[in-house]
C-alpha cells in the first residue's frame, strides 16, 4: 500500500537542511508521496529506507517496455481509473497480427499496410507500433524466416507468439536485440519461460484461465525473478475482457494487488470475424485499460478513428499541445510577405498554418506562447493582449524579415488593435484578420492585391 506524506515525512531526518531543493522535510515528503519526486532526492535517508518506500512509492502498474532504443514502447504505470482523475500516462500499442500459415503476397500486403498506415496530427505521427508474429504451424524455420522478414522490412517492435518453448527459444534467438514481447508464459510452462526471458532480457507475457490463474501465476514469475510482465485473463468476449479488465485496475489501484498490477495484452482479432466489430472492441479497449491491442488488420478507415480515439484520452488534460514559439515559413515568404500572429496551442496552429498552405500565398505566421492556448481563451486569460503582444512581436526577429510593418491579428481579438498599435509604436500598423481559419485563403489574396 503507497504510504502517505505524513507517514514518509515519519521516515525522513527531519532537519530541514534543504538539500533536496524543498525548504522542509515536509514539503518534500508530500511531493515523494504525490509521486512527483524521487526518494533519492534527499541524501540522508538510509538504503533501508530507501528500498521500503520506493517499493511503496512504486505505480500501483508496473511500466513495461518493450523494444530497445528511444523508440522503444513504454505500457503501464497508470494510476488513476479516470483520466480527468489526472492523466493516462502510456497510450496502448497496436499490434497487427501476422502468422507463418500466411501466403507470401499476404505478407507481403501486410508489411505494407503495416509500413503506409500511419497519420499527422496536430504534428505527432500516429501509427500501430507492434507486429504480433505467431507460430501457428510449430515450423521454427518457417517462423523464423517471417521473423527475419518482418524484421528486414519494418521498424515495428515484435511480440513473439508461440505455443511451443523451444519455437520461442529458437525465435528469440534471431531477434533478441529488439528485446521482443514473449507470448505466453502458462501455468504448463511457467519456469521455462522465465527462464527463457531472463536469459535473453526480454519482457514476458502471461497467459491464464481467469484471474485467479493469472494472479497465481504472476506471482510465481515475480517469485522467479521476472518482473516485466503483461497480462492475459484469456477473456475472449467484449464483455468478459472488459469486465476482467476493470476487475484489473481496480484491484491493483484501489487494494494495491500487486499480482495483477501490470499491463495487459488483449486480442480483439480473436473475438469476433467482422472487422467492424473489431474495430468497436479496440475502442473499448482503448478506453479500458489495455496496453496492446493486437489488430487482425490495420484498414486506415478502421485504425485512424483508433489512433485519433487513442490520442485524445491518452493526452493530458492538465498539459494542452503546445508548436514551439518562433516565426513559421509558409509557401516560402520573401520581405513583401504578409505577417500574421497567432497562439501557440497546436490546434490553432495547425488548422491556421493548413488554410495559409492551401492558400498558396507565401506569408510569415508569428506564433506566440500562450502557454497552449487558444486565441480567445489566451486573451480572456490575459497573454495575448496588446502588451503582451507588442514585446514578442518586436523580440522575435520578424521586423529584421520583412520591408514592411503591418502585423495581421486574429479576427477574435479586434478589440485590442488601437492598443496594440500603440504599444508596438513606429510605422507598425495592426490589420483586423478574419475570425474563422476557414476564411483566410479568400482574406490573404485580398491582401495581397492591397
Ligand atoms: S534533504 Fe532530506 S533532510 Fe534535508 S530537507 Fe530535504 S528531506 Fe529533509
Amino acid at each position: 500500500m503507497a504510504l502517505s506524506g505524513l507517514e514518509i515525512f515519519k521516515k525522513l531526518p527531519k532537519t530541514n537542511c534543504k538539500e533536496c531543493n524543498f525548504p522542509t522535510c515536509l514539503a518534500f515528503a508530500m511531493q515523494v508521496a504525490a509521486g512527483k519526486v524521487e526518494i533519492g532526492q534527499c541524501p540522508h535517508v538510509s538504503e533501508e529506507i530507501k528500498a521500503e518506500l520506493s517499493e511503496s512509492a512504486a505505480p500501483p502498474i508496473r511500466g513495461v517496455t518493450i523494444g530497445a532504443g528511444d523508440g522503444a514502447l513504454k505500457i503501464g504505470e497508470e494510476t488513476v481509473l479516470f483520466r480527468h482523475d489526472r492523466r493516462f500516462e502510456h497510450q496502448p500499442g497496436f499490434a497487427l497480427l501476422m502468422t507463418d500459415e500466411m501466403g507470401e503476397d499476404e505478407v507481403n500486403k501486410k508489411i505494407a499496410q503495416f509500413n503506409s498506415t500511419r497519420f499527422e496530427r496536430v504534428g505527432v505521427i500516429m501509427k500501430a507500433e507492434l507486429i504480433a508474429i505467431k507460430s501457428i504451424s510449430g515450423d521454427l524455420a518457417k517462423f523464423e524466416s517471417l521473423i527475419n522478414k518482418v524484421k528486414g522490412q519494418t521498424r515495428g517492435w515484435l511480440v513473439l507468439m508461440s505455443d511451443s518453448v523451444e519455437v520461442l527459444k529458437g525465435a528469440v534467438a534471431v531477434c533478441k536485440e529488439q528485446k521482443p514481447l514473449l507470448y505466453a508464459a502458462t501455468m504448463a510452462n511457467a519456469e521455462q519461460m522465465a527462464q527463457l526471458a531472463k536469459e535473453n532480457g526480454c519482457p514476458l507475457a502471461v497467459a491464464a484461465n481467469g484471474l485467479d490463474e493469472l494472479a497465481a501465476l504472476t506471482a510465481k514469475l515475480t517469485g522467479a525473478g521476472v518482473k516485466d510482465l503483461v497480462i492475459d485473463s484469456g477473456a475472449r468476449t467484449m464483455k468478459k475482457c472488459l469486465e476482467d479488465h476493470i476487475i484489473m485496475r481496480r484491484l491493483a489501484l484501489k487494494k494495491t494487488f500487486r499480482p495483477l498490477g501490470f499491463p495487459t495484452i488483449t486480442f480483439p482479432c480473436e473475438m469476433t470475424e467482422d472487422t467492424m466489430e473489431e474495430a468497436m472492441i479496440a475502442s473499448m479497449l482503448v478506453a479500458k485499460y489495455a496496453g496492446i491491442i493486437v489488430l487482425s488488420d490495420l484498414d486506415p478507415a478502421r485504425l485512424y478513428p483508433l489512433l485519433t480515439l487513442r490520442m485524445n484520452i491518452y493526452t493530458d488534460p492538465q498539459r494542452p499541445m503546445m508548436m514551439e514559439e518562433k516565426i513559421y515559413e509558409i509557401n516560402s515568404p520573401d520581405q513583401n510577405s504578409p505577417v500574421l500572429i497567432t497562439t501557440n496551442f497546436s490546434l490553432t496552429y495547425f488548422i491556421v498554418s493548413g488554410e495559409i498552405e492551401a492558400s498558396k500565398t507565401p506569408t510569415w505566421l508569428c506564433v506566440m506562447n500562450t502557454e497552449g492556448l487558444s486565441v480567445l481563451t489566451a486573451w480572456s486569460a490575459g497573454k495575448f493582449v496588446a502588451d503582451a503582444i507588442a514585446p514578442f512581436i518586436k523580440k522575435c526577429g520578424i521586423a529584421e524579415k520583412v520591408n514592411h510593418r503591418n502585423l495581421v491579428i486574429p479576427g477574435y481579438v479586434a478589440q485590442i488593435s488601437g492598443e496594440l498599435e500603440d504599444e508596438l509604436g513606429g510605422d507598425w500598423k495592426v490589420t483586423v484578420g478574419v475570425r474563422e481559419a476557414s476564411d483566410l485563403p479568400v482574406f490573404l489574396q485580398k491582401f495581397k492585391k492591397g
